[in-house]
């Protein structure tokens, strides 16, 4: 096997070129003529992720990730939602994780419970805490790296745990990406992923992936046709466009990340920092172990003041935009409880470690030095 970046420029691509296209040309066609003789299923159309650019970017996405299948949605919440919709029914149990992205916790705090689906949560990081599966479980989810908390549980664990009890392993590797790590290598049957972040790598598209084992995304594209999910064929060509530069861009996010953290971790105004690439976070070894490590390109950090300061200094960036989101070129800064888990219950949110002076930054592509003084600009300290 090539480099990383060798791989997401060369892998997957169509063979042989069409008309002789260096980068593959854009279907932007909802419909495809019938070949006479053929029945309804091998017809293509748009919302059935068949068009060409579909099948083109589809087998990308399986070389990058390393599975036997891929598929694209319009969002990573689609992405979410019609995988969980697809292996679970009324009755079922899902294991989750007890820190997840707000709007996978709101989902399945929401209408899952409401469609008469039980959640029960583990904590991924203590295997010693883990009991045995209810009768009813059929799913257990998960994250690579806890979106804010960036929390990275015993994943090999996980994975097999799931396979002893006959349930389907389920993990959101957006934070992570393919780059960092693979989750089908680590024993995982599905990886869905935020592609809005730095898949696409540019902040211009919103768009998810679902990876994993042949029979499984099978379902899963099934259930998504009915759904209505599919992805534009001009948002899978700019994934596709993004997809080629992933590599390079998050190693240079995960630096960044790496040289805030280490400005924030010794900074008096800081209780707290999340970033498993800091040698004092409870998960660096398994950053080390299971991503070389590299520990993405997001952070989050504790204001010891509270929350109005928190958003004084998410308000004052000059390289930073207070957006929600991340993974493009641009950094953006944002309070969590504000954006990404302002749905979650406030009680709930602090105890997934998410406090209203949780301040979380996106990193981009940027110089790092910039974006250490702009922090000690706002923070008030020389660098
Ligand atoms: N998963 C994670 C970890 C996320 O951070 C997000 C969005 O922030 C999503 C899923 C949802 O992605 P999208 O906004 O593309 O639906």
């Amino acid at each position: 096997m090539a480099g990383d970046q060798t791989e997401l420029i060369h892998a997957g691509e169509p063979d042989p070129r069409i008309g002789g296209a260096v980068v593959p040309p854009i279907f932007q066609s909802a419909t495809f003529e019938q070949i006479p003789g053929s029945g309804y299923h091998d017809g293509r159309y748009i919302r059935l992720s068949n068009t060409p650019t579909h099948d083109h970017l589809h087998q990308k996405l399986a070389s990058i990730c390393g599975t036997e299948s891929a598929l694209v949605s319009s969002s990573g919440m689609a992405a979410i939602t019609s995988t969980l919709l697809t292996l679970l029914g009324s009755g079922d149990t899902v294991i989750a994780q007890d820190r997840l992205y707000g709007g996978t916790e709101s989902f399945l705090s929401g209408e899952v419970q409401r469609w008469g689906i039980d959640v029960q949560r583990f904590d991924a990081c203590s295997p010693g805490t883990w009991q045995d599966p209810p009768a009813g479980a059929k799913v257990v989810y998960c994250e690579v790296i806890t979106n804010p908390t960036c929390r990275i549980g015993d994943l090999r664990a996980v994975a097999a745990w799931a396979r002893e009890h006959g349930l389907v392993s389920v993990i959101d590797a957006t934070f992570a990406t393919p780059v960092l790590v693979k989750p089908a290598e680590l024993g995982f049957d599905i990886e869905v992923h935020s592609a809005t972040k730095s898949m696409n790598g540019h902040g211009d598209i919103c768009a998810g992936v679902i990876a994993g084992k042949a029979k499984l995304v099978h379902e899963v594209h099934h259930c998504l046709n009915h759904l209505g999910g599919h992805l534009d064929a001009h948002a899978c060509f700019l994934l596709h466009r993004g997809l080629r530069t992933m590599a390079l861009r998050v190693e240079r996010q995960c630096q960044n990340a790496l040289a805030i953290s280490r400005f924030l971790e010794g900074h008096e105004a800081v209780s707290l920092v999340n970033y498993a690439g800091l040698e004092s976070h409870p998960d660096h070894h398994r950053c080390v172990e299971l991503m070389g490590g590299r520990a993405g390109g997001v952070l989050s950090f504790d204001v010891a003041a509270g929350a109005e300061e928190a958003e004084r200094i998410a308000t004052s960036m000059r390289y930073m935009a207070t957006a929600p989101s991340m993974g493009g070129v641009e950094t953006l800064i944002i309070r969590p409880a504000s954006s990404s888990h302002a749905a979650v219950d406030p009680q709930v949110r602090r105890a997934m470690g998410v406090p209203d002076s949780l301040v979380r930054i996106g990193c981009g592509v940027e110089d790092a030095a910039d974006l250490v003084a702009d922090l000690a600009a706002v923070m008030g300290e020389r660098v």
